[in-house]
């Protein structure tokens, strides 16, 4: 099997200790992995210490970075196969995702940040005193980018893009699940002309390991963090030790609301890729779905339909849209949910265990609403549905929940789209559609969604210091 190694001050490094990276559809073991602990994390903190103290990379103009920046992002265009299998391979997710969606926007991240920080403009404050003020956006050092599993390469280049973009060095750690892709990438940037020690990776597990040491080292300057909200409540703590700022992407129960005078195409299509697209292991997952009385069965009998029609099977085979789960231990989490849906009060309407880690798309209908399937992220291709009467019991049951990532609505209303995506308590709401991004806007959570907002000038506030100068204008 070929060993995944560590990528630190450009080089590749096996740090002895080893761990197995598994397929979760032959459910075997393909590759090794370099098993990083506080050593490497350290050695590696080192390297984009000194990179950025003393290196080039914080002090290339924006226009040098970024033609660096697009020479990374048309190397992994060309590496895209080779990228997209090491995910579907990781993690099983359909590669008709990886190399369809997840790859390509990989490659965007890249070029938007580039391009977003060649252009950007800071702003002239005219003062009444004879000063004049104005602002600078400075690197702010050493970034940790610590990512989850269920969109490896893409998640890991939201965060290390812009941090690049900014004259920053990063130390990724990319989750232990799926740790290829991020090697990958750090070979394909020294590839591209990125000075050593600019981009490193380290591979490892969280707690007592390589994620832990980074988020407590007082060497780095920002975290950036997606992953579970527990996970990001202890992140949190570690940062305050050393006042680290923390960026906090965390989970979801995105709540779908599809109102009679819905266009029902749209809604069943969108709320089907909602929940089941990369088996629910979406953040953003439209995992409770309220639908208005009226069309709440004809919706209910045409959502189970599409739901039933959708391939499950081998995630290299481009024919399939539902794989299994990414590993073992989330299999079984999310097999708790499914086998403890009729002692909750519940019922399966369609849906239930598959073979080997796969679960089957389920669509949960009864269940109370304080029934952990109703209120916990599954995180699965699982999905509630619920009927509801008025608009504001819609806005009252999407809004009861400690989450607040991400909420959708399907109405040709006018009125009440603008209404409702108001009143909707969350950081992105989508109207007729799903996960369409632009990369400029805000994308964070509320509550236990989250602490702060990344994309465009957010991604901008975070990843530097902005810093007032004011000048004192000699007056004739
Ligand atoms: P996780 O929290 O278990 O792990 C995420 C990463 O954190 C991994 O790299 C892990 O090794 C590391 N880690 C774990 N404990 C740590 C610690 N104590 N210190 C430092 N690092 C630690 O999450 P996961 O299971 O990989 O991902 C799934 C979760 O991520 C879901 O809750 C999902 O909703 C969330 N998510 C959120 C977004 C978003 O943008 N808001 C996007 C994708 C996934």
């Amino acid at each position: 099997m070929e060993l995944i190694p560590h990528v630190i001050d450009g080089e590749e490094i096996d740090s002895g200790g080893r761990f197995d990276t598994v397929d979760p559809y032959t459910r075997q073991p393909w590759a090794h992995v370099a098993l990083g602990g506080a050593d490497e994390a350290s050695r590696a903190v080192a390297a984009a210490r000194r990179a950025f103290d003393t290196g080039p990379w914080p002090r290339l103009g924006f226009t040098e970075r970024g033609a660096i920046l697009h020479r990374l992002a048309d190397l992994m265009e060309r590496h895209a196969e080779e990228l997209a299998l090491a995910d579907t391979t990781d993690m099983g997710k359909p590669l008709r995702e990886t190399k369809g969606h997840d790859v390509p926007r990989s490659a965007l991240n890249f070029r938007f940040f580039a391009d977003h920080a060649r252009l950007a403009a800071g702003e002239a404050l005219p003062m009444d005193s004879g000063h004049h003020a104005y602002t600078r956006f400075e690197p702010a050092g050493v970034v940790a980018a610590i990512a989850p599993w269920n969109f490896p390469l893409m998640l890991e280049t939201w965060k290390v893009a812009p941090a690049l973009a900014w004259g920053n060095t990063v130390v990724l750690k990319p989750a232990e699940d799926t740790p290829a892709s991020a090697t990958i990438l750090a070979r394909l940037a020294l590839e591209a002309g990125m000075p050593p020690g600019v981009l490193n990776v380290v591979h490892g597990y969280g707690p007592d390991s390589a994620g832990q040491a980074l988020t407590e080292d007082p060497r780095v300057d920002r975290i950036t963090f997606t992953g579970e909200s527990g996970t990001g409540r202890t992140i949190a703590r570690a940062a305050a030790a050393n006042l680290t700022p923390v960026s906090l992407e965390l989970g979801g129960k995105g709540a779908n609301l599809v109102f009679a005078d819905a266009d029902l195409d749209t809604a069943v299509d969108w709320s089907i890729r909602a929940i089941f697209s990369n088996a629910g292991q979406v953040c953003l997952a439209g995992s409770r779905l309220y639908v208005q009385r009226p069309v709440y069965d004809e919706f209910l009998d045409r959502f189970v339909a599409a739901a039933e029609a959708l391939v499950i099977g081998d995630p290299k085979d481009p024919a399939t849209g539902l794989g299994p789960l990414a590993s073992e231990e989330h299999y079984r989490k999310v097999r708790g949910y499914v086998e403890g849906v009729p002692g909750d009060g519940g019922k399966l309407r369609t849906g239930g265990l598959g073979d080997g880690w796969v679960v089957r798309p389920t669509v949960v209908v009864d269940a109370p609403a304080t029934a952990r399937v109703c209120r916990e992220e599954v995180f699965g291709p699982v999905v509630v549905v619920h009927p509801f009467d008025t608009e504001a019991e819609a806005v009252a049951l999407a809004n009861d929940t400690p989450y607040g990532l991400n909420a959708m609505l399907f109405t040709e209303n006018l009125s009440r789209a603008h209404r409702v995506a108001a009143a909707l308590r969350a950081g992105t709401v989508w109207a007729n559609c799903f996960f369409v991004r632009d990369l400029r806007a805000p994308f964070g959570g509320v509550g236990d969604s989250g602490v702060g907002r990344e994309g465009g000038t957010f991604s901008r506030e975070f990843f530097t210091e902005p810093k007032a100068v004011i000048m004192a204008i000699e007056q004739g």
